[in-house]
């Protein structure tokens, strides 16, 4: 009964995130009750391993009592400080100062924000002052990577190169461009390693040629690009792509809004390729999704010129819950919990998840698998030979959920037809195990589907 009533209201009231509004309507919400360690439990008492950490965030895992002590504790202190009139909380200058010690090279300036769009946001606005300080204002055109997400918001969106996130939004907008993946099971220039490193530098200096480096402000990129299919550039790349920006005059940022805290083994997947980058976003991991914050490191050169560049002025730009107190302390247990332990833990989880699902790699559904750490997918196709995605016309990723959740698993389905895998870093044996026992049973199933077996 009350089941029934809060589909209703949700389907009256409650605007989904990314969701065709009608198909929504239709299907109804499933609701989540709770959760503990990598279960959750939704309002009918069916368990599932969350195989996504919620979206790419659990990375602590649920019902972590050192996170809700903190975050009751200064909820009782102090609930909210403003960064405004040069006042602090105690917990966000801690965060920083922690932040700062452990980011790569000197990255060592701190500005909160509330999630990863925002802080996408505060770099686009951050690099724009950056250059007008330098006086060289016309610096204002900006370079992201095709399957790249960066954000919801209006200039994020724009830098992001998912389709739905264009149509109908008026976007990219004209100072936006793009070059393309790296994605190896599908470049045009073939798999091996250094042919596609050379192709995206190529791509770049020749992006940056064609609008005029004098022109250029900012290169984007993710470690690992995530909302476009967990695509991982090969060794290498990260690196040679940071290069060529400091040899062109054009600023390097590491979008880590899901890389970060762990879901590649180390706190920042930067390093992985021992890169420094001029700018950096996080999120997510950063509070474990317990509260809503992100974060934008900005390496001493850049913080420097700006401040220089406004003198006594002030940097007009700011949030009402810039580095809230509340989210500060969850950031801080979550750091104490990644350095416990956790961040071995992932490490091992991630080591177990991917040898098994690289065992699954002679399933007839699966060309290729792919990952780092506890952040994984693999690729369905029905014939490997020619790369064939699942047929399109049935909603092979909706299917291939919901056949997923009732075996009791959390997984992402992207549309393109690759499951994501992103588990809460405290995953036991068991968990991992149970992850991948379920998407093989996921997997057989979907392959007695009669338009996937005549596709076959
Ligand atoms: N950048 C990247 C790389 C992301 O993956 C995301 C979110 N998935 C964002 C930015 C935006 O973060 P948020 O949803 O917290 O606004």
């Amino acid at each position: 009964m009350l089941m029934n009533s809060l589909v209703e209201l949700d389907r009256a009231h409650l605007v989904h995130p990314v969701a065709s509004y009608r198909g929504h309507e239709k299907a109804g919400v499933r609701v989540l009750k709770s959760g503990r360690g990598a279960t959750v439990t939704d309002a009918g008492g069916h368990e599932l391993i969350d195989g996504f950490a919620g979206l790419w965030c659990v990375n602590a895992g649920y019902g972590q009592e050192r996170i809700v002590e903190a975050a009751t504790r200064q909820l009782r202190e102090l609930p909210y400080a403003t960064g405004y009139f040069g006042l602090g909380s105690e917990p966000a200058i801690r965060l920083a100062s922690e932040l700062a010690d452990r980011a790569p090279g000197d990255l060592n300036h701190v500005y909160f924000t509330l999630g990863g769009s925002d802080a996408v946001d505060s770099t686009v606005r951050f690099i724009r002052y950056y250059h007008h300080a330098l006086g060289k204002p016309e610096k204002d055109q900006f370079i992201s990577v095709m399957q790249g997400y960066h954000g919801s918001s209006t200039v994020g969106a724009g830098l992001t190169a998912l389709p739905s996130f264009h149509a109908g939004f008026g976007l990219p907008l004209d100072w936006q461009h793009k070059i393309p993946s790296h994605y190896s099971y599908r470049n045009p220039v073939g798999s091996d390693p250094q042919a596609i490193i050379d192709a995206s530098v190529a791509a770049l200096r020749a992006k940056v040629e064609e609008i005029g480096a004098e022109r250029v402000a900012a290169f984007y990129v993710e470690p690992i690009q995530g909302s476009g299919g967990v695509l991982v550039p090969p060794d290498g790349w990260l690196r040679a792509m940071r290069d060529t920006c400091r040899e062109l005059d054009v600023l390097f940022v590491a979008d880590e809004v899901i890389t970060a805290f762990g879901r590649t083994g180390p706190l920042f997947a930067c390093a992985d390729d021992d890169v420094v980058p001029d700018l950096m976003t996080t999120a997510k991991g950063l509070t474990s999704g317990y509260c809503p914050m992100g974060a934008v490191f900005l390496s001493d050169r850049v913080y420097d010129t700006i401040a220089d560049g406004a003198g006594a002025a002030a940097v007009g730009h700011g949030y009402t819950y810039s580095a809230h107190p509340v989210s500060a302390a969850v950031g801080l247990a979550c750091l104490e919990l990644y350095e416990g332990g956790l961040l071995d833990n992932g490490r091992r989880a991630g080591a177990r998840l991917m040898a098994g699902l690289h065992a699954m790699a002679d399933h007839p559904l699966v060309g290729e698998v792919r990952g780092r750490g506890l952040l994984a997918a693999v690729e369905l196709v029905t014939d490997k030979a020619r790369k064939t995605p699942l047929p399109a016309a049935a909603d092979p990723a909706r299917r291939v959920f919901d056949r997923a959740w009732d075996n009791g698993l959390v997984v992402r389905a992207f549309p393109t037809g690759v499951l994501g895998y992103a588990p809460p870093l405290c995953c036991t044996d068991k968990d991992i195990d149970r992850i991948l026992e379920r998407t093989r049973r996921t997997l057989d199933q979907t392959l007695e589907d009669p338009d996937v077996r005549s596709a076959l």
